[in-house]
């Protein structure tokens, strides 16, 4: 059974490290195709260097340009390997360009293909996220759903009526934070021990935005004067505070690698971000979520009200930072598979090669 794995983003390095994990211990083999879309070091080469990651043997250094640019040369790119490799299964995960390029070049193949991530949605079609992953759900075999809502969302789209396997596998992210957890590092440049502000906003929706960007940095500003708040950069927010000429006053920090990211969850005493993973990273580590976001994806953290959307409204970011910094929120309910994602993943990809 030979797997073809297709990554490109910080998300995809840490959910592809704990299935890769998985893959091998069943015996089978992988081949790896990194796209190149986060080529920044900070956000590609310590991934692999951290999470033990097999080397990719594909790098495409496909990165910047626009949507159609970009998903255009991987898909060239991608077809190429696939005809070289001849994989019998292909494996996508979640919903950035490099997952919608991995999948139409596996369809357009014949190659069966299987999508981490499945059954997500926001129901905001501006977001290129929703694109990816609609048609990547309308590409896949093998529908591997990280929650009941999930599974949901995929039944009122009729997917009942087509012949593809879907599963309910629990989140491959709630698996790489409990394993990575005991390994969890300081970073470097922080010097603040406990309960500040972990800020991180990357997504398309505030960036490229000007009226959210700067709603929300005024917040972050007006907050750090009374709680610090530490801020990992991604480039592209870098960029447009730059552009905009707006004026950052928290403490900064560069994109920091998943072991340090998990230290900062830890030890804060709230989150708050517009990213998809740390809405949940924030709730297995026990700490409440205010979410720069008009919609999420896991919508059971909205229901449990261990999160909260605030859209880009500075003053509701600010309220709920306050009303629920430093509370406990309660982990008890297994709403996310309790870290066994990647073993029922590895289980299905061999059990359908039959
Ligand atoms: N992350 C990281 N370093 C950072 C910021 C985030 O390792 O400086 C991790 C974070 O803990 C989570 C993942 O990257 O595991 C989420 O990635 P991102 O926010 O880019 O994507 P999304 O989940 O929104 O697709």
């Amino acid at each position: 059974m030979k797997i073809l794995t297709i990554v490109g983003a910080r998300p995809q390095f840490i959910k592809a490290s704990v299935v890769s994990a998985a893959i091998q211990q069943k015996g089978m083999s992988e081949v790896i195709v990194h796209t190149g879309q986060h080529f920044d070091s900070n956000m590609s080469d310590i991934f692999f260097g951290q999470l033990g990651i097999p080397e990719p043997q594909y790098n495409l250094n496909i990165s910047g340009g626009s949507h159609g640019a970009m998903t255009g040369a991987m898909l060239t790119e991608i077809e190429r390997v696939m005809l070289m490799e001849k994989p019998d299964q292909v494996l996508v995960y979640g919903d950035t360009n490099s997952t919608l390029a991995g999948a139409l070049a596996a369809s357009k193949l014949h190659i069966s293909l299987a999508h981490v991530e499945a059954g997500l949605r926001s129901y905001n079609m501006k977001m290129p996220e929703e694109i990816n992953r609609i048609l990547t759900d309308q590409l896949s075999n093998i529908l591997l759903c990280p929650t009941s809502q999930a599974i949901e969302n995929l039944r009122s789209e009729g997917f009942d009526n087509k012949n593809v396997q879907i599963h309910q596998v629990g989140d491959v992210m709630q698996d790489s934070a409990l394993f990575y957890a005991e390994r969890s590092t300081k970073p470097e440049s922080v010097s603040i021990e406990e309960r500040f502000i972990l800020a991180t906003i990357h997504r398309a929706e505030n960036t490229d935005d000007p009226d959210r960007l700067k709603s929300i940095i005024d917040a972050l500003n007006q907050l750090h004067t009374f709680i610090p708040v530490i801020m990992p950069l991604h480039p592209r927010t870098e960029a447009a505070i730059k552009a905009l000429d707006l004026v950052l006053n928290v403490e900064v920090i560069p994109p920091q690698g998943y072991l340090e990211m998990l230290w900062l969850l830890d030890h804060c005493g709230i989150v708050v971000t517009d990213s998809g993973g740390v809405q949940k990273e924030a709730f297995f580590f026990n700490k409440p979520c205010v979410t720069a976001r008009d919609q999420t994806e896991w919508v059971e953290l909205i229901d449990t009200d261990a999160n909260v959307l605030v859209g880009a409204d500075g003053n509701k970011l600010i309220n709920e930072v306050k009303a629920r910094y430093s509370q406990r929120v309660n982990d008890a309910n297994e709403l996310y598979g309790g870290g066994k994602a990647s073993q029922r993943i590895a289980q299905l990809l061999l059990e359908s090669n039959v």
